[in-house]
């Protein structure tokens, strides 16, 4: 399944967002997964069109799409040389798709900063140039092999020189990987080097609690960041949401009206995380469930119905599709196949974000 690792300095607020994340997913009764180990947890993606649906499809078994969030701490100055946790570390955030790297936007005299003061674009550059310097060392070896693999005059590994030189001479001048534009089959030829700074980030501003709205100097100072570095910002306060996780439904929606916030902020970085990684739902819908499922962005039907089954894959005939827009408009499956609505899909379609699907086949 798809992952995302929280990193940040240390008393940033990473244990705390990952503690409202996970007790905020485990609340849903119909939820199939539970926490991995203490730090990695499987979260439920919020997404409001499951009620809609289940409006007109009245069924009690409602699951939505998941994605796994890994707590990464350890990560001090020197953690590429091997300080603190550095290897292991390292090692984790090689394994998750995306990182979510948590930045200490507020001032609290209580809450000690391991630089003795709160800076976020200082801080975001201590973790960014750790991980820069743990790619250095990999390109480094990676590229002394494809040299003596390029002589041969093998036409893969000459490409793959040329990438990896591209990438080493943007991490000598302090540049993550992900600043070089690479096309797919450029990424293609370097992807099992997992580097680290290649992968998408999403900064998760935490401020204090007197500034929800977003507008404090701190975050102003991320979102530039963020905006010159092709990357996006997310604003939370780690201890509010960890409150909210904690209430029954109608007392959080008394705390939510009280705060004069529409969602849980932890809801948009859910889905900020899933949009992030380049994910797209579509549903199956009926009497027994209604449920989300996880497809990439050009996903096939036949594809989409083998994230179900893998023989509904090999063995698929035809999707019937249809829209929420249609359910809402028509009142029920028939419905919509009385007024002509319900599509009759082959193996070529690409499975839209939303659709709401049956799959045909001789499975
Ligand atoms: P970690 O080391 O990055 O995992 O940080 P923690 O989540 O353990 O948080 C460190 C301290 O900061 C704890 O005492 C938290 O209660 C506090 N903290 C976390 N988020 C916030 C916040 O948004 N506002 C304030 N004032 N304190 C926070």
């Amino acid at each position: 399944s798809v992952s995302a690792g929280i990193v940040g300095l240390p008393n940033v607020g990473k244990s705390t967002t990952y503690n409202a994340l996970t007790n905020a997913g485990a609340e849903s009764a119909n939820y199939p997964f539970c926490t991995i180990d203490p730090n990695k947890g499987v979260v439920a993606v919020p997404d409001p069109r499951l009620k809609r649906i289940q409006k007109y499809i009245p069924t009690d078994r409602v699951i939505p799409a998941a994605v796994d969030i890994w707590d990464i701490a350890g990560l001090v100055r020197g953690a590429s040389k091997g300080e603190g946790r550095g290897n292991k570390f390292l090692a984790d955030i090689r394994e998750v798709d995306a990182i979510l790297h948590v930045v200490r936007c507020f001032d609290d005299p209580n809450v000690t900063h391991v630089d003795g003061s709160v800076s976020p674009i200082r801080d975001i550059e201590t973790i960014e140039l750790e991980l820069i310097l743990a790619d250095a060392q990999s390109v480094e070896k990676r590229l002394d092999k494809t040299r003596r693999a390029a002589k041969s005059g093998d036409k893969t590994e000459i490409a793959r020189l040329e990438v990896l030189e591209k990438i080493h001479a943007a991490l000598d001048q302090g540049m993550p990987a992900r600043k070089v534009s690479l096309d797919p089959q450029e990424e293609a030829l370097i992807y099992d080097s997992h580097l680290l700074t290649l992968k998408p980030v999403l900064y998760v501003a935490n401020v204090a609690e007197d500034d929800l709205d977003g507008n404090s100097e701190h975050v102003a100072k991320v979102r530039q960041y963020a905006e010159e570095t092709n990357a996006s910002v997310v604003t939370i306060c780690g201890t509010i949401e960890a409150e909210l996780a904690q209430l029954s439904e109608e007392d959080r929606q008394e705390m939510l009206d009280g705060l004069g916030i529409e969602e849980p902020a932890l809801h948009v970085l859910i889905r900020a995380t899933y949009s992030l990684l380049g994910l797209r739902s579509f549903f199956t819908a009926g009497v027994q469930e209604i449920r989300a499922w996880t497809i990439y962005e050009g996903y096939t039907a036949p594809q989409a119905a083998g994230v179900i089954h893998t023989d509904f894959e090999k063995r698929f005939i035809r999707a019937e599709v249809f829209t929420l827009e249609d359910l809402e408009q028509y009142g029920s499956e028939a419905g919509i196949k009385a007024a002509g609505k319900l599509r009759l899909e082959g193996k070529e379609y690409m499975v839209k974000d939303g659709d709401i699907m049956h799959f045909r086949h001789n499975a």
